[in-house]
């Protein structure tokens, strides 16, 4: 095996998955798995998958192409760039969108196609990422029922992104009232009633999701066992399913605090140190280029993170009961950001059991 790895636990993740489509599923809401974070991997998209998911979703085409292996449909999240509006057509069976000029071109292409592409059109509700404007919605949602090769199939919003909105009765309330709104005047139905991200699934817990909202698109919740709008834990989850693990190559006892004149460190930033005393430190051979280093948590409970550069992490080891030698491996658990990096890092060696 080569370090650092990123260890994904398959079973582990199809547990987490099944917990929540029962949560959601006791009331009538679907969630649909998010695999950006592994970078669409079909092997780890294949638990959720198991475990009964009947859609996956992803932000990147690339992403969605690896997944085509599995049989499922395939939603777009990130609003689509024009220039890929072929592949989108090609690849992709529902994308979410925002912006008539898009949308105007998918109808095309996806006419020239022989095909019928499926849109969710996104309503933004405050938090001020992705999503026509609530007050433009139903007015926009007419532009768009007139296009050929396209179906608006859903209404969606995403919150707690840019904003930091916390989705509560009365935001998605008022997407489920809309999405009401659009069926009504125009005389259709829409299947999906999208009511955003792991930030939303409080909701779900204190039995608060407005009437209609139907879907949940989830990363961090399945991925990570949080729910995001208060950082707690899901219960029942395993917050383990990723582990990183990184090579002790020195292993020595040190000073706490340089010797000589502080200048800046290897990216620009002048370092702070407390005095210690002696300390035992371990050189690993992963660094900035891994992952993002102030987002892992060593298992080793008494091991402290004290520093990375491009390709060396530090961790004080001193108060460990583990005697550690050269050539160990030490295990780490990674936040959503530092999960985000490590899988994107071609030098860390993706290990699935
Ligand atoms: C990433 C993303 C999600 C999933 O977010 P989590 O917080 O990881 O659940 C849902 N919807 C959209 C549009 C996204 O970009």
């Amino acid at each position: 095996m080569h370090y650092p790895a990123i260890k994904v636990n398959r079973e582990k993740l199809r547990y987490n998955t099944s917990i929540l489509i029962d949560k959601c599923g006791r009331l009538g809401i679907e969630i649909i798995p998010v695999t950006k974070v592994y970078c669409g991997m079909p092997e780890i998209a294949e638990a959720s998958v198991k475990a009964g998911a009947k859609m996956l979703a992803d932000s990147r085409i690339e992403n969605i192409k690896k997944l085509k292996v599995l049989d499922v449909p395939k939603m777009l999240l990130r609003i689509p760039m024009l220039s890929q509006a072929d592949e989108i057509i090609e690849n992709v069976d529902i994308s979410l969108n925002s912006e008539y000029k898009t949308i105007k071109t998918l109808s095309e292409k996806a006419l020239q196609k022989g095909r019928i592409h499926k849109i969710v059109l996104m309503i933004d509700l405050g938090d001020l990422r992705e999503g026509v404007w609530y007050e433009d919605a139903v007015e926009f949602a007419d532009r768009i029922i007139k296009l050929p090769g396209i179906k608006l199939v859903g209404v969606g919003t995403n919150l707690t992104c840019y904003g930091g909105v916390i989705p509560n009765s009365e935001n998605l309330g008022l997407l489920a009232s809309l999405a009401n709104e659009i069926e009504k005047k125009y005389n259709l139905k829409l299947s999906i009633v999208s009511g955003g991200n792991s930030s939303s699934l409080h909701l779900v817990d204190k039995n608060k999701v407005p009437k209609g909202i139907n879907q949940l698109r989830l990363g961090e919740a399945i991925v990570l066992g949080n729910e995001t709008a208060y950082g707690e834990r899901i219960e029942g989850t395993y917050g383990d399913v990723f582990t990183y693990m990184a090579e002790i190559i020195e292993l020595k006892e040190k000073p706490s605090v340089p010797i000589g004149e502080i200048g800046v460190d290897a990216f620009g930033e002048k370092p702070v140190f407390t005095d210690r005393g002696i300390r035992k430190r371990a050189i690993l051979a992963s660094g900035r280029q891994d992952l993002k280093v102030d987002g892992i948590q060593p298992r080793d409970k008494n091991a402290i993170v004290i520093g990375a550069s491009s390709d060396h992490m530090i961790i004080d080891v001193s108060d460990c009961s583990r005697e550690y030698r050269v050539g160990d491996i030490m295990e780490f658990d990674l936040d959503y950001g530092a999960l985000l990096a490590a899988f994107t890092s071609e030098y860390v060696e993706k290990v699935i059991e």
